[in-house]
């Protein structure tokens, strides 16, 4: 068991096809106690309980309201004692060209993004600090690597380019904490998130420049996740991991 005993929060893991909740259900098989953080409570709780053992935790939380992310982190120590791991995992993207940025949506993402994972990084960190470990994964995208993806706007490549670099700072200022932090970057997966923009055309025209010659799936960087969450990774931080079949090497 890879994670025997931890306490790992993941937020944005409450969408049934989303990244989250493969890494969730990796995580429960690998013996964590997961805590799963998204907009809805109902839908949330609903997430924990799928993951069976009635041991783990599902909470309404919006990574961009700070109180709300240091109840929910108040809730996870009155309920467990220790926090081990937090993905900072919830985002949003629009696939919008430059000039149809609106003020309105530079702000939801700038702010789902990075302002949310600012906020629970900064929740949970007082608790790693006096465990003296704890592993942050933070989801960038190959969006941030590359000067857009395929379905985000600039500003969703910013907001993610903001996040490594958030990652990294962090990487640097809680290292001597033991406290670890990585970033991870994938490519297209497949999700929710690309809405009904993904046709056949534009999927087979994707695989082409994948020299792995399939589109990611949400286990494909859970796996990833966990690999940073455990001991495996005891002596890696401040990294960006590809998660992207090749689409991008360098
Ligand atoms: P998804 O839409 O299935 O999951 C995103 C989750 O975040 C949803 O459950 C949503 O309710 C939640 N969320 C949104 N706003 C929130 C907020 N303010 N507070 C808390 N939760 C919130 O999509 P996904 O593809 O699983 O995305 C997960 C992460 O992976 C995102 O950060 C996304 O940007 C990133 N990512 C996805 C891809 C891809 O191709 N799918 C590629 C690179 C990076």
């Amino acid at each position: 068991m890879l994670l025997a005993d931890k306490t790992c929060i993941i937020t944005g893991a409450a969408s049934p096809r989303g990244i989250g909740m493969a890494a969730a259900r990796l995580f429960a098989e690998q013996g964590a106690r997961v805590v799963i953080l998204d907009l809805d409570a109902q839908a949330a709780q609903a997430a924990a309980a799928s993951l069976g053992e009635g041991r783990h935790i599902g909470l309404a939380c919006n990574v961009t309201d700070k109180d709300a992310c240091l109840a929910a982190v108040a809730h996870v120590l009155d309920t467990t004692g220790r926090i081990d791991v937090l993905v900072n995992n919830a985002g949003i993207t629009q696939p919008v060209k430059l000039m149809d940025i609106t003020p309105e949506g530079y702000q939801a993402v700038l702010d789902v993004n990075l302002r949310g994972t600012l906020y629970m990084s900064q929740a949970v960190v007082p608790q790693m600090r006096a465990q003296k470990s704890g592993s942050i994964i933070c989801m960038s995208s190959v969006s941030a690597q590359r000067g857009g993806g395929i379905f985000g706007g600039p500003h969703y490549s910013a907001a993610k380019g903001g996040v490594m670099a958030l990652a990294k700072a962090m990487a640097r200022e809680l290292g001597p904490d033991n406290i670890r932090v990585n970033s991870v970057t994938p490519g297209l997966i497949q999700t929710d998130i690309t809405g009904d923009k993904l046709t056949d055309d534009l999927r087979a025209k994707i695989i082409e420049g994948i020299p792995l010659g399939r589109l990611g799936e949400a286990r494909d960087v859970g796996r990833a996740y966990l690999f940073l969450a455990s001991d495996l990774s005891a002596y890696i931080t401040g990294a960006v991991i590809d998660v992207n079949g090749g689409m991008l090497i360098h």
